[in-house]
Formats: C-alpha cells, structure tokens, sequence
C-alpha cells in the first residue's frame, strides 16, 4: 500500500531557482521513494528537460509537463492508456489540448498588436535561451522542444502582459505566468492534469486506492494545482512573492527557498499523512475487536 503521490513543481520548487541543484533535497527525495512515494514532476519544462532531471535525480514514473498541457506515462506503470494517447514503446501520451503548432497559428491573430512585446522562446537560439535562463547549451536545446504550449519571453510591462493575457484568453486559450516565462496552452494547466492523473491512478492501481494527493510550488502557475491536492506545500521563492492559493486547511508554507523548503516542508507532510494513517488503522483494528 502506498500512502501518497508528491505531485511537484521543478524550478524554484525541487530545483533551486538560480542554479537549478536539487542537490539539498536528494537525500529526501530518495527516501520517498524508497518507501514506495512516487514522486510526479508537474512543471512548464519540457519531456526532455524532465526526463533528463528524472534521470540524475534516479527517478521513474509518471511527468506532467509543458505546465500541465500533456501527462507522460510509462507503459510498465500499469495505467490504461486513453484512446486517443499518443504512444512510444515505453510510455503513452495524453494531452489536454491542441498541439503548439495550433496554439501559434491562433496568436498570430494578436502579433499585428502585441508582436513586439514578446518572443516565442522556441524561436531564440539556443545561446539566447542560455542567456536568459543560465542553462547550458544541452539544456536550453531541450527546454525548446516544445509540443504543447507556447512559451513566451516577455519584453513588456507586467500591465501589458494582463492586457495580453485578456486577448489570449478571448481566443479560449489559456495564459499562464511562470517564474521566467509567459505559457500559452490549449486546456489543461497543473490542477486539472494532476486531478485527472491521480484519479487514474487511485482508481486503477489498488496499492494507490487510498493514497492522498500532495503538491509543491512557488509560482502563480502551481496556484491551481496547490489548491487540488489533499496536501499543499508552498516553497518559498528568492525572487517573486509566495501566490496565494486558496484552501480550507491542509497547506503548508516553507520556511526556506527551494529544494532545502521541500525537504524539510515535504518530510513534515508525510509524516502527517503518515499519523493519519496510522489513526485510521488502529479505529479500523478498533472497529473490528468491538464488533
Ligand atoms: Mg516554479
């Protein structure tokens, strides 16, 4: 039986926002996962990008990606792939809304107005991009191959960029602000991918029926997603202010930055769910003597 599935944010979350080391929460994160707590990345990074994070960080599993656009899952996962999933030999793909292609096509409608203020990060070359993010040359290669969501590099005010945001969302698309980025995507977005996935996954997965959901981020483009979950932790961020997800209960705020906040604000989640479970096991052992 596994208790909880960490559903969870990368830059300025997992990965520190400045030099992108998850180092501070590897031990953490390894423990996790040795207790059978799969660790999900939901995040505005690309399949590449994750896969290549999953990787050094010795993770498997499930990712959301392009900021909730499309979920990949690995076929040994034992999920039922969608009609419909785009599929490779080792995982399927299901995606919430049209390719980036479609995305451009429709806001080419708003370049006569707004060309000037931004610039697609798919079309910069890979030397910008490494200007821009701090990525190397390798890294900023797959932080454009991009499938889901158009990525844009703002170059107006914050004002413009509400005023932008209007238009795209007029058009039915949706416009979501990372911590470096402007995303436009179809449908979709983290909660409802993470909804969507945990769902599948409870009611798919016996070992998972009873697993509650946890969020981490520290960007207004996890506020939906932190709000879903069962749990929330909200890493505190060296640059932005924390957003402000809305909740009865169940959130937790990180004292300090990045990985080092999930650490600690992960292992104080778990060990919660982990009482809680306790609790429900000793009134359901209770239950059973009594009858
Ligand atoms: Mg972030």
């Amino acid at each position: 039986m596994s208790i909880a599935v960490i559903y969870t944010d990368l830059d300025g979350t997992l990965l520190d926002h400045h030099t992108y080391s998850f180092e501070a929460a590897l031990e953490t994160v390894h423990a996790l996962r040795d207790r059978g707590i799969p660790i999900v990345p939901c995040t505005s990074k690309t399949r590449a990008e994750t896969a290549e994070l999953m990787n050094a960080a010795e993770l498997s599993g499930p990712m959301i990606v392009e900021n909730g656009a499309a979920i990949w899952v690995p076929n040994d996962w034992g999920l039922s792939r969608p009609t419909g999933a785009e599929d490779t030999s080792e995982a399927w793909c299901h995606s919430f809304g049209p390719s980036r292609s479609m995305i451009r096509r429709q806001l080419a409608i708003l370049n006569v107005e707004w060309g000037n203020r931004y610039q697609s990060l798919c079309d910069l070359s890979d030397k910008q991009v490494m200007a821009i993010t701090g990525l190397d040359a390798e890294s900023a290669a797959r932080a454009k191959d991009r499938h889901y969501c158009e990525t844009l590099v703002w170059l107006g005010t914050p004002a413009d960029r509400a005023a932008f945001a209007d238009q795209v969302e007029a058009l039915d698309l949706r416009c979501l602000q990372g911590a470096r980025f402007v995303h436009v995507l179809g449908a979709g977005g983290k909660g409802a991918a993470v909804s969507w996935l945990h769902q599948k996954i409870r009611a798919e997965l016996p070992d998972f029926a009873d697993a509650v959901s946890i969020s981490a981020g520290d960007a207004d483009n996890d506020i939906e997603m932190l709000e879903v979950t069962d749990l929330a932790l909200l890493i505190r961020s060296p640059v932005h202010e924390p957003p402000a997800p809305k909740r009865a209960g169940g959130l937790v705020i990180s004292d300090s930055f990045g990985p080092t906040g999930w650490a600690e604000g992960m292992e104080a989640l778990i060990a919660r769910v982990e009482e809680e479970d306790r609790g429900r096991l000793l009134s359901k052992r209770h239950d059973h003597n009594a009858a």
